[in-house]
């Protein structure tokens, strides 16, 4: 249904969000492709005239909308157009939108918000996206005295990279949230003011990775809790190599973003099944599995592509060559140096620690 300029705001209060209703009298035709939403949403639009009638299905005075449902509540598998009412605290905002292309080539913008509720110890992801990404962002933040509670509506879950929340065009910042779970909501934050500002300090710290390299040791990475980790903590290793065999080099052709394997030739520019990318281009891979170790202990790890180009200081496509012209003398040379010289490592929990909380 289309609404234009100042029917927006005559029907803002007329039709709500999940609310059902029986329209009559309004002009149906074929939708300019341009602005459907999805490609398997219905190709027509309904545009509402002075005759157009509009009567409201739902009995009176109960509530459609929102419905708030708990952060832990919602699947990590998102069932496919199951939209999400939430009452959070905002923890942390990225300080400024970011730029990006979307699968259908369309520049669009993002900020992120890290938000908690009592239901959880885990502080979860949401995506505001373009019109909701500029100001209507700033004034949700919590400062160390205050922690405000907001709604957010609409959201629907995504669990391609990582689970997160995302918002939709239904999406309602709920500035001052009404009702009985709002007011426990703020009480409960009110008591927990410690707990809260730990973390927000944590969640901010990891949001931003800051100038300095945290540097960790081995034994303090595998005491780690999945409960008491987050996403985004990166830390620094200073490890040795060892147990770099040539057999465990594998390189391939793949996709440019995911590096899933394919038969296509090098250089071809497809969509990738995969990730659901469009357009990424048939590129030289690389995997190796190694053990680092440190002082206190080693870790055994796979490193891809991304990160063999530094370890081995070769380009991917060299490293491909060299695995095809089987040039284990080359190797062996790489192999030494990786065994007798210490270098930084960078490393962050999987995206599993999200999907199942498991490190
Ligand atoms: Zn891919």
């Amino acid at each position: 249904m289309t609404l234009f300029v100042d029917q927006i705001d005559a029907y803002k209060d007329v039709i709500l969000f999940r609310g059902n209703y029986d329209i009559a009298n309004a002009l149906i035709r074929p939708m300019n492709l341009q602005y459907r939403a999805r490609e398997t949403d219905l190709p027509f639009e309904m545009t509402v005239g002075s005759r157009t009638l509009i009567q409201s299905l739902d009995p009176k005075g109960e509530q459609v909308f929102p419905r708030y449902q708990s952060l832990a509540s919602i699947p990590k598998v998102s069932l496919n157009d199951t939209r999400h009412d939430i009452l959070v605290i905002v923890l942390y905002i990225e300080r400024k939108p970011r730029k990006f292309v979307t699968t259908m080539n369309k520049e669009s913008f993002v900020r992120d918000l890290i938000v908690i509720n009592r239901s959880t110890d885990q502080p979860v992801k949401v995506c505001a996206l373009n019109d909701l990404s500029g100001s209507q962002c700033e004034t949700l933040f919590s400062d160390g005295d205050n922690f405000k509670v907001i709604g957010i509506t609409a959201l629907c879950s995504v669990s391609r990279k990582g689970f997160l929340l995302e918002s939709t065009i239904s999406t309602i910042i709920v500035q001052d949230p009404e009702g009985e779970k709002a007011a426990a909501l703020t009480e409960w934050a009110r008591k927990h003011r410690t707990v809260m500002t730990d973390q927000q300090n944590r969640v901010t710290a990891s949001w931003n990775p800051f100038a300095g390299r945290i540097l960790t040791t081995i034994n303090r990475i595998k005491a780690k809790k999945a409960t008491t980790t987050l996403p985004q903590e990166i830390y620094w290793l200073r490890v040795v190599a060892s147990d770099i065999q040539y057999d465990r080099l594998r390189t391939y052709i793949g996709c440019s973003y995911c590096g899933k394997r394919t038969q296509l030739p090098l250089g071809t520019i497809y969509n990738c099944t995969a990730c659901d990318k469009k357009e990424i281009i048939a590129t030289h891979r690389a995997t190796i599995t190694m053990t680092f170790s440190d002082a206190t202990g080693a870790l055994q790890l796979t490193a891809f592509t991304k990160s063999c180009l530094p370890l081995f200081r070769l380009s991917a496509e060299e490293i491909y060559h060299m695995k095809a012209m089987d040039d284990t003398a080359r190797f062996r040379r790489i192999a030494y140096r990786l065994s007798t010289t210490y270098f930084l490592i960078k490393i962050g929990p999987t995206t599993t620690l999200e999907h199942n909380q498991v490190l």
